[in-house]
């Protein structure tokens, strides 16, 4: 009976593990095809100033599939890592923030910039550079538009090299930004050595701040905030969702916010409403 019982719960693990495979199999083939296919669409997230005034937008990607619905990127960023699709759909998003703004600028909007979220392996790709570089020359769009976000564990290689890198990036006219601030283990010392302009204080660390107790994450903030301000950086709080939140972040000096209380994520018809001076 033990016996049976042991073979059955094999039998069941197998099940499980043969089930993601095939789902994730079947992400895949259909990812491959989502590009051509014009399935990725890209939503923009409002960021403001302590005025309240719109600063940027983040640009974060959707996959509409016929079969699957809506898909998260939590879902198929990390299947697209795994096969290499992210250097082509990465590549892709850098041309459709680059279209967006044409066509924003041509219906006489004036233009912010757009943040791009990077992932690990297109930022270690040796074209990445001529990438971004490429996107820009054909963009036809006055410099400063295209801020990227990279995360904590993109810097931790060769500190020459990756210098070498940002510093290319910086002198094409790129924004430089630290996704997800606070989550990795970014070394301080690191830190000040990299020509990095933004941190994006980690939604984690916001979430409690409106909590009576929430001590540890508001040292945390300040401190955050402190650092980055000594380094001559601009610092962002992302996923702000209350009033007390802001509020908070504004009093330890926070220069950007941006979450479901600003604003959500938006098709870009719907963002451009954000565009308009009298809003
Ligand atoms: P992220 O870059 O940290 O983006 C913030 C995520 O938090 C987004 O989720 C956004 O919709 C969500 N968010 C914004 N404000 C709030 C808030 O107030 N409360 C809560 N609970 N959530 C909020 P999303 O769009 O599902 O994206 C998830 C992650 O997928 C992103 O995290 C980013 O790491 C990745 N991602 C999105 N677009 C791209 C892309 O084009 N390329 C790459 N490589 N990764 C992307
Ligand atoms: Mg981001
Ligand atoms: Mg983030
Ligand atoms: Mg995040």
């Amino acid at each position: 009976r033990a016996k049976g019982t042991l073979r059955n719960s094999f039998q069941f693990f197998d099940a499980a593990i043969t089930s993601t495979s095939i789902e994730q199999l079947q992400i895949e083939t259909l990812l491959r095809r989502a590009i051509e296919r014009d399935e990725l669409l890209l939503h923009y997230q409002p960021k403001v100033d302590r005025a309240g005034k719109l600063v940027g937008f983040e640009a974060l990607i959707r996959w509409q599939n016929a079969e699957l619905g809506m898909v998260s990127p939590a879902r198929f960023i990390p299947i697209a890592e795994d096969t290499g699709l992210i250097i082509s759909i990465g590549a892709w998003v850098l041309q459709e923030i680059a279209r967006q703004m044409r066509e924003w600028r041509a219906q006489g909007l004036p233009i912010v910039p757009v943040a791009a979220n990077v992932s690990a392996l297109q930022f270690s790709q040796s074209g990445f550079v001529q990438t971004v570089a490429e996107t820009l020359a054909q963009a036809d769009l006055p410099l400063g538009w295209l801020e990227l976000e990279l995360t904590e564990s993109m810097l931790m290689g060769q500190i020459d090299d990756l210098r070498r890198q940002l510093i290319d990036l910086r002198q094409l006219g790129v924004t430089l930004a630290i996704d997800d601030f606070g989550t990795g283990y970014s070394s301080l010392s690191y830190l000040h050595r990299l020509p990095i302009n933004v941190l994006k204080i980690d939604r984690s660390f916001v979430a409690r701040l409106d909590q009576s107790d929430a001590m540890v994450e508001r040292s945390l903030v300040s401190a955050i905030i402190s650092l980055g301000h000594h380094l001559g950086m601009q610092i962002v709080a992302e996923g702000v969702e209350t009033v007390g939140q802001r509020q908070i972040l504004l009093d330890a000096g926070c220069d950007v916010f941006q979450g479901y209380y600003i604003g959500r994520p938006l098709p870009a018809e719907s963002a451009a409403a954000w565009l308009h001076p009298r809003r």
